[in-house]
């Protein structure tokens, strides 16, 4: 049996007596795009930190690919292939949407920007057609200041896919884009799924995206995994309609796909 892309084995981060993160294991398959979700302060970006290495965790571990990764440092788990989106856009505003794509694949290939005079001349074709896999080569040669956010997420996805990552962590891709752009910008994401064999973790608030998208739904509150399954094993299931009520829309997205 191949390994999963990245499993977690009991995984716990406590910040003193707040349990954010608590005895969570969990396994993303090769080529699955997972979703977590969960309330506000559900411990998700906690969670993604610690896979990340930004954060160590208090108990538990990280595999990757079958490697232990726990306790390693974000540009070591980066280089081991395990590549991520921002919740906030991290572009370099003025630079050029290829330039941006050129510099990653740059730091890709162990190359630093400054010491190359024609850096511009470099990598360009190869960043010409992740641009065109995520829609932006009309745009390549605008300035990053000037994009409209969708097309700045879009970029950041293709900054991500530069570096070849077998797993991508994408916490909150979506957050404030239009839900026209939120259901575009997954359905990316899952074409590249796909496409490219990646396997994807994302978080995401809107159930609409959620549930038109994701193969699986892990569900997370007050740090605890309390449903994993499809789409209508989570949407049945009590105790994530006791956590989502209140929430309201939450269930009201039947036919969300259909919409899409
Ligand atoms: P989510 O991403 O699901 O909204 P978070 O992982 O950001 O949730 O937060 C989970 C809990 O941990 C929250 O109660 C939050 O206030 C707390 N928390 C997050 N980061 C820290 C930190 N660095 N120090 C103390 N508490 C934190
Ligand atoms: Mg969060």
């Amino acid at each position: 049996m191949t390994n999963p892309a990245l499993e977690t084995k009991g995984l716990t981060k406590a910040f003193g007596g707040l349990m954010a993160v608590d005895n969570v294991s969990f396994a993303l398959a090769q080529g699955e795009l997972l979703a977590l979700i969960g309330p506000n302060g559900a411990g998700k970006s906690t969670c993604f930190n610690m896979l990340m290495g930004q954060l160590r965790p208090t108990r538990g571990s990280v595999h990757l690919n079958g490697a232990d990764i726990t306790g390693l440092s974000p540009r070591r788990i980066w280089r081991m292939g395990v590549g991520r989106t921002f919740q906030i856009t991290a572009t370099y505003a003025s630079m050029t949407v290829i330039e941006n794509v050129q510099m990653a694949l740059l730091s890709h290939h162990g190359q630093v920007f400054r010491i190359f005079p024609h850096a511009h001349k470099m990598h360009r074709d190869r960043a010409m057609a992740l641009l065109e896999m995520v829609g932006m080569a009309a745009q390549a040669e605008r300035h990053c200041a000037v994009l409209a956010y969708g097309d700045l997420k879009r970029l950041e996805l293709a900054i991500a896919l530069a570096h070849e990552p077998s797993v991508l962590l994408m916490d909150e891709p979506t957050a404030g884009m239009a839900p026209r752009e939120r259901i575009a910008l997954m359905q990316l994401t899952a074409d590249i799924v796909r496409d490219k064999g990646v396997s994807v973790l994302f978080t995401e608030h809107d159930m609409d995206v959620v549930f038109a998208h994701a193969h699986r739904i892990m569900v997370l509150n007050r740090g605890q995994l309390i449903a994993e399954g499809n789409v209508a094993q989570v949407r049945e299931d009590p105790r994530v309609q006791e956590v989502y009520l209140g929430g309201g829309t939450v269930f009201a997205s039947e036919g969300a796909a259909e919409n899409a």
